[in-house]
């Protein structure tokens, strides 16, 4: 029997009307569509996802009576940078691979995003991790605006020589608008402490000295934080475990899917895990596992660094990631990549909460049936908050070369963790809306009082 059941929490209520997409009807100053809203109508998953993040933003500003004036310009990115970055192979020839760089909005300080290494990166991809990247710096209060960066590669398929060779040559090309005071990227999906530590190498080369403050999620060796790799996980443990307090739960016996085994996906599972809850199912994008008695999350990662593959492991059965999101649990993780949550599959989860590892996991449409059917969301602006901070951590002890010790790194991750679920709780309990609606409406509040207070240049 699960032990949450839908009535036994209470951010499900408010649904504040979609409004149609409006953005994509925008004009520039010749009549011809802004190519930096989203195009509606288009099937293009990528293109959804830039209008999704629109949808959840409008939804918001509509029914917060902000001033109009700043809408126009928080719907768009502030700056789109596209690179192309030839390579050369191991093979003796020559590949070009495109890379972007998009900064969403600095109201609030320096742009501060990660940046992806994925087959599937596209611009309108780059564009809406972005500006989710500007609400959740908000919503955590950390001095940053938001930006997002990504290369068009198979990561998996590239040798170390190649991916340094493409990180290297990416990082020239968007060294223009980089900098410790000016946009400090980070691990994403696909990208690694490696990656981020030839970013730092090349961007000090070309200054001329060690500037640890361009990049974080770098090595401890060269200036990283201690607890970045799984701060991502961490905080999504952190929110999880504070909101069952307020349902007088814990996590102990919590029964969990985790979808996702990357660097997220993993932390995540093992620090549920050590909590007490059963890790029941874990997917990664081609395999899967089942086990209702609860997966032994160590002894499934050493398995699958060894095999490359989640099935055969002798402690449970294969799964796919659609029996994932219809298996039989309490609270489903989705922590591989947007869109996974969607109106098809949503109708079948059985979990009653979820908690967004991943960003922009649940399209509009799923939300909506999701809250409906009584799950109560994490939304992602919050719940995957935790590996951001400890960058800014990093940052500032990079900017201090004052190194911090792991208990204070975690203590600080918590601390900054529960005040902004408390903050969103009583916001949702205040407006009687659900988790989304109510931590939007702080971080884009707060964006958009930074806008206003800065006013316009010239
Ligand atoms: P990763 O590359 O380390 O791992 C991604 C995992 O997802 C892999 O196990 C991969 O096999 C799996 N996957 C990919 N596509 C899938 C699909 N369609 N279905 C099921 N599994 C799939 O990436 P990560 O760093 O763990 O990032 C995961 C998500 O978390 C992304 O949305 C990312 O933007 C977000 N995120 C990451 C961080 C961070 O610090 N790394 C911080 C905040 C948010």
């Amino acid at each position: 029997m699960s032990l949450l059941t839908p009535d036994s929490h209470s951010k499900t209520t408010t649904t504040p009307p979609h409004p149609a997409p409006t953005a994509g009807k925008s004009k520039t100053m010749s009549g011809q569509t802004n190519r930096l809203h989203p195009k509606p109508g288009t099937q293009h998953d990528n293109t959804r996802f830039w209008q999704n993040a629109h949808l959840f933003f409008e939804r918001v500003y509509q029914t917060m009576g902000l001033d109009p004036v700043w809408k126009q310009s928080l719907s768009t990115p502030k700056r789109v940078l596209t690179v192309s970055c030839p390579i050369r192979m191991d093979d003796g020839s020559i590949q070009v691979f495109s890379g972007y760089r998009v900064q969403h909005n600095n109201a609030r300080g320096p742009f501060k995003g990660g940046i992806r290494y994925d087959a599937a990166v596209d611009r309108d991809e780059v564009m809406a991790l972005a500006m989710l990247q500007t609400w959740k710096n908000a919503l955590v209060d950390l001095p940053y605006g938001g930006a997002k960066g990504g290369v068009v590669c198979d990561p998996k398929k590239l040798s170390m020589g190649e991916k340094e060779r493409l990180t290297r040559r990416y990082t020239a090309e968007i060294m223009p608008i980089i900098g410790p005071a000016q946009d400090i990227p980070a691990p994403d999906a696909g990208t690694d402490a490696q990656i981020m530590a030839w970013v730092l190498d090349t961007y000090s080369m070309m200054v001329g000295h060690q500037e640890l403050g361009v990049v974080t999620g770098k090595p401890v060796s060269l200036g990283g934080s201690v607890g970045r790799e799984e701060a991502t996980g961490r905080g999504v443990m952190y929110i999880l475990r504070r909101f069952l307090a307020t349902q007088n739960k814990s996590l102990s016996g919590m029964k969990i899917a985790v979808q996702g085994f990357g660097n997220v996906g993993f932390h995540a599972a093992r620090l549920l895990e050590e909590q007490g809850a059963k890790i029941v199912a874990v997917t990664e994008r081609a395999s899967g596992l089942f086990n209702e008695n609860g997966i032994d999350v160590a002894g499934l990662a050493k398995h699958y660094k060894q095999t490359g593959t989640l099935e055969g492991f002798d402690e449970g059965d294969a799964l796919d990631n659609d029996e994932l999101l219809a298996c039989d649990c309490d609270i489903l993780v989705p922590a591989a990549m947007e869109n996974t949550v969607n109106a098809d599959s949503a109708p079948h989860i059985r979990a009653h909460v979820i908690v967004e590892g991943a960003n922009g996991p649940t399209t509009p449409d799923a939300d909506e049936i999701l809250r409906d059917n009584g799950v109560t969301i994490l939304p992602d602006i919050l719940a995957n908050a935790g590996g951001v901070t400890v960058s800014y951590f990093e940052w500032v002890q990079g900017l201090d070369n004052w190194f911090w010790d792991l208990p204070r790194v975690q203590t600080e991750l918590q601390r900054v963790m529960d005040k902004a679920f408390d903050a969103v709780n009583a916001k949702a309990d205040e407006a009687d809306c659900d988790y989304r609606t109510a931590a939007y409406t702080i971080a884009v509040g707060r964006v958009a009082e930074a806008c206003k207070m800065k006013g316009l240049f010239p």
